[in-house]
């Protein structure tokens, strides 16, 4: 069987970026990455996709053009993990051993989930920005709509970059507003939630935006079923106070954010939470039970913003760990909870969300630079011009700007 000092399952945002922190702290170990897919996507610019102002092609690269040198690609799908023996098992029953695992295969979209959705999807005016070959549609229709009813959709929590669904919304609608239509289109926010968003900062810049674009919050509404053919969408209505009930709403368009899981394979697994999440201690980020498990990114159930950014900073974090752990030393560094979400609220100008545990503010920048809590176009730059490259040539190279993690605190750890 083969065998690595380290072996990452996934090759995506947080996978890549702990190979290149780990080897550039240690360039003698022995990594491997187990990821079957070809493409690796870069899925905070999908937003921007879907809104016209980026290219589907910028959002994507091969994945051999990503893996670091010196790291070994196995092109396979991990079905299953051995813990006890110190091994995964790939689809064809291969078996791959480690001295130290890292678990970062993201998280599960569950189309299926809603009755009827996965065959209208892309066609009859139903879209996601939450998949490469949507996104593009998604700016089609709001180009091609003049009047009508527009629909936004967000799931149950947790779900990746919880702000995607109504910055889908906000830039249709400054979009259908520099059109002159927005008049003739009754905007519509459906969400299974209670609240705009999750930390409350943020939200009188989102309101007044709602207010621009003259659009209806819908809480407590969780899409179930779509009939595409129809133009209709079904939603179980849950209030906390009455009884549950379902309304069927017409349609001319809707963006659907898909309910979010934890990958089968992940949650069937030893390393998994009730809920199906890797079980992670969320300063260490090592797992619960294995002390040789490590996990980021979306996969795992610490309760920080499922986000790129969240990755950027949880990399170098378990890449720390990890290395402290080979020198036989206690872990070093924490996370703090760290993920930010650039909420496009019109082309040009975002309202820039960044917080760690308990939604406690962790602005990058000094206010007089850079408010996250108003709309900016500063902000507008950062994800336009500044992220991407700081993705692609900063994150998943290894160099740690602006992802520094926090010294552990005696006794925090575990
Ligand atoms: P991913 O990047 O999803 O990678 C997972 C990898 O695991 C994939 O390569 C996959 O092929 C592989 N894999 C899956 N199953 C297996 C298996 N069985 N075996 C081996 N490999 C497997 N984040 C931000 O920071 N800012 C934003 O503005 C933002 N906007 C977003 C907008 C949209 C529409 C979407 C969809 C996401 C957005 N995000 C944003 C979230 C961000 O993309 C994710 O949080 C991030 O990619 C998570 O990284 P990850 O490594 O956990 O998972």
């Amino acid at each position: 069987d083969a065998k690595f000092d380290v072996v990452i399952v996934g090759g995506g945002a947080g996978g890549i970026a702990t190979a290149a922190s780990l080897l550039r702290r240690k360039s003698d170990l022995s990594v491997a990455i187990i990821d079957p897919a070809d493409v690796h996507y870069y899925q905070p610019g999908w937003t921007l996709v879907g809104a016209g102002v980026f290219e589907p092609d910028e959002t994507a690269r091969t994945m051999a053009s990503l893996i670091p040198a010196g790291v070994k690609w196995i092109k396979a799908a991990v079905a299953a993990f051995e813990p006890k023996n110190d091994a995964v098992i790939l689809d064809g029953c291969q078996v791959v051993k480690y001295d130290r695992l890292v678990v970062a295969p993201g998280l599960k979209l569950d189309w299926d989930a809603v009755e009827g959705l996965p065959e209208t999807l892309g066609r009859n005016g139903v879209t996601s920005n939450y998949r490469f070959d949507l996104a593009p549609y998604t700016w089609q229709l709001v180009r091609e709509m003049r009047a009508g009813r527009a629909l936004f959709t967000q799931p149950p929590m947790p779900i990746k970059c919880a702000g995607a669904p109504q910055k889908a919304m906000y830039l249709s609608g400054d979009a259908w507003h520099r059109r002159g239509v927005l008049k003739n289109i009754d905007i519509q926010f459906m969400n299974a939630g209670g609240v705009l968003f999750g930390v409350k900062e943020y939200v009188p810049a989102l309101m007044k935006y709602v207010e621009k674009y003259d659009a209806t919050l819908n809480f407590f509404h969780n899409l179930v079923a779509i009939d595409g053919a129809a133009k209709k969408a079904t939603f179980k209505v849950a209030r906390p106070d009455t009884e549950p009930a379902e309304v069927t709403v017409d349609f001319d368009m809707i963006h659907v954010c898909p309910p979010q899981v934890a990958p089968d394979f992940i949650r069937v697994s030893p390393l998994a939470d009730a809920a199906g999440w890797v079980d992670v201690d969320q300063a260490t980020l090592r797992h619960k039970t294995y002390e040789n498990i490590w996990s980021l990114g979306d996969v795992m159930n610490a309760p920080n913003a499922k986000t790129a950014a969240a990755a950027r900073k949880q990399a170098p974090t378990v890449a720390d760990n990890i290395v402290a752990d080979i020198e036989g030393r206690s872990p070093v560094a924490a996370y703090d909870g760290y993920g930010s979400c650039p909420l496009t609220v019109e082309r040009g100008k975002i309202v820039l969300a960044e917080f760690g545990y308990g939604g406690v503010l962790k602005p990058s920048f000094p206010k007089i630079l850079l408010d996250g809590t108003k709309p900016s176009r500063a902000a507008w730059f950062l994800k336009e011009r500044m992220l991407p490259p700081i993705y692609w040539k900063a994150m998943l190279k290894g160099r740690e700007w602006l992802a520094q993690p926090e010294p552990i605190k005696v006794g925090a750890a575990e």
